[in-house]
């Protein structure tokens, strides 16, 4: 029997081993932390409430993806429509904000104004197209200056950390439609579904109907693990174990090194997720456990890709070392509180642009009506941040007091009915696609097809902003090659690049 080792233990390479052991192939999946699910996990606070990373709700542009959550959770968790905000220079509106609403918040002149560049850069895009390097370049010709500088640039910067100067143009341009005036007519006169028009990018945040389990997101990840476990006895997955080397022979994986690691949980911190290759902010500094080593047929990995070009050594090449250095990640801190009310929110989310966190959410609001004692209700605060600033090092109290304190500013809580603050931390949360990202991705890629039974997939594997759908699709994706004797090359040299969902 083939046997394959997963790397990382997240939903994609839970979905890429449920799906092999399902096929009856052998899997031993790695996973560092003590607990399965990796950002889509749901972690216990001290009274047994469930915090996620920010909410993970499910929804699925795939149909196999959506009947694979529906398979897995059969005893069902319904709908939901999905109703988030954001509270912009007062006032709410409707999430993602529109330029119509980034409009109706203007007064008449700086509106004129905003319309005036708007048209000026239409014209120009069609007169004399500029080349377009960066995310300011790309929204500056969508959108024009004035409405770039009111929204976009600002919120940019506070959440990836960098100004949209220095990031690529792809990264707007896959996650803000172009305006159309027509189109932003057309579309706000309609409703619901209708909503999404054909030129919304697949990886856009704007899906209609979310999935959320009344416990908590982390369910499909441990009922993943239990069918891979329940498939055969001589699956394993184990937890609390970091891969810290890759050996090859002749441009194979033959065999994964790992070693016992502790929990990450401590002092009000629920866990940090980090791959131990981090120069900063690693918390597996103490490597006094012995480093075991399983031999494999073949490996499937979701640990982030930097990571895995550092852990193949000297099997990678120095092209590949540098390209795999020029890849950041924003880190995340989530502070979670546990706040003795029922209910504190009029929505799932609120995007903000002047708090300490970027988005608030209530977990009840998107389904998890069992997370924690129906008098309590669990807030989520997300919070972008770099390893080792001062939102990374502040204790759960600290971050727990400034967030109670601003969402009581805002009239959604007493800072008084605070019972409980906890925070849950990753040194990668998010990509960060800087200026000629796409080069030192080109790198890995074409560095990564020297080792044909080696792939890798997910929001890490890949380096691709996606979420739970698309992840656990490039699990699937990794199994369905493994499971068909292709060769990598024939895989995947049909896929055009942006719907990669493996290498
Ligand atoms: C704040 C936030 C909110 C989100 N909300 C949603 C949402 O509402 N809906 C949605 O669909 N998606 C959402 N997403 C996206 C979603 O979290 C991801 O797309 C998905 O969870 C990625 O899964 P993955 O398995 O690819 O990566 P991860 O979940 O990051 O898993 C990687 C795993 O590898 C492990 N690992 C790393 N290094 C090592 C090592 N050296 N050895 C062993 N193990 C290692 C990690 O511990 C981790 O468990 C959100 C993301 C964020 C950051």
């Amino acid at each position: 029997m083939t046997h394959t080792v997963v790397l990382g233990g997240g939903i994609c390479g839970l979905a890429a081993g449920f799906s092999l052991a399902e096929h009856g192939e052998r899997v031993t999946l790695i996973e560092a932390q003590h607990f399965l699910g990796g950002l889509a996990t749901t972690l216990r606070g001290e009274t047994g409430a469930g915090f996620d990373f920010g909410p993970h709700a499910y929804h699925a542009r795939n149909e196999r993806v959506l009947n694979m959550f529906k398979d897995i959770a059969s005893d069902g968790f319904p709908a939901r429509a999905k109703n988030v905000r954001i509270k912009f220079r007062g006032k709410y509106y409707k999430y993602p904000l529109e330029a119509f609403d980034i409009a109706k918040s203007m007064s008449p002149i700086l509106a004129a104004r905003a319309f005036a560049d708007y048209s000026i850069e239409s014209l120009r895009r069609r007169l004399r197209p500029r080349a377009l390097v960066s995310a300011e370049d790309w929204v500056v010709q969508a959108m024009g200056r004035t409405l770039y500088s009111l929204f976009f640039g600002p919120y940019t910067t506070k959440v990836w950390g960098v100004p949209p100067s220095q990031l690529a143009a792809s990264f707007a341009q896959h996650r803000i439609p172009h305006i159309s005036l027509a189109k932003v007519i057309t579309s706000s006169l309609r409703k619901g579904r209708a909503k999404i028009t054909g030129s919304e990018h697949r990886y856009a945040p704007l899906v209609i109907e979310l999935f959320y389990p009344p416990r908590g997101a982390g369910l499909i990840s441990e009922r993943m693990a239990e069918r891979i476990l329940r498939a055969s006895p001589q699956n394993e997955i184990c937890t609390g174990a970091l891969v810290t080397g890759l050996d090859t022979e002749g441009g194979r994986v033959v065999a994964v090194r790992y070693r016992e690691v502790p929990s990450t949980k401590r002092d009000g911190q629920l866990a940090q997720l980090a791959s131990g290759t981090e120069e900063r902010g690693s918390p597996y500094t103490d490597f006094s456990s012995e480093e075991q080593r399983i031999a494999c047929d073949r490996v499937a990995s979701s640990i982030p890709l930097p990571a895995l070009i550092h852990l193949l050594g000297d099997a990678a090449s120095n092209d590949a070392k540098a390209a795999a250095k020029f890849l950041r990640f924003r880190a995340l801190t989530i502070v979670g509180l546990r706040v003795k009310r029922p209910t504190a929110l009029p929505a799932q989310s609120i995007y903000f642009t002047n708090k300490t966190f970027n988005r608030l959410s209530e977990t009840r609001n998107y389904g998890g009506s069992d997370v924690c004692a129906p008098d309590e209700t669990v807030l989520l605060c997300d919070i972008t941040c770099d390893v080792g600033d001062r939102i990374w090092n502040a204790s759960a109290d600290e971050l727990g007091r400034i967030c109670a304190k601003e969402l009581a500013e805002e009239g959604f809580m007493k800072e008084s009915e605070l019972a409980e603050s906890v925070v849950l931390r990753s040194t990668f949360g998010y990509p960060v696609y800087m200026v000629g990202y796409e080069r030192a991705i080109d790198t890995l890629m074409k560095e990564l097809m020297r080792f044909e039974n080696l792939v890798t997939g997910g929001r890490q594997g890949l380096y691709k902003y996606v979420d739970m759908d698309i992840a656990s699709e490039m699990g699937l994706a990794m199994a369905d090659h493994l499971l068909s004797g292709t060769s990598k090359r024939d895989a995947i040299a049909n896929v055009p690049y942006e719907d990669r969902v493996f290498a």
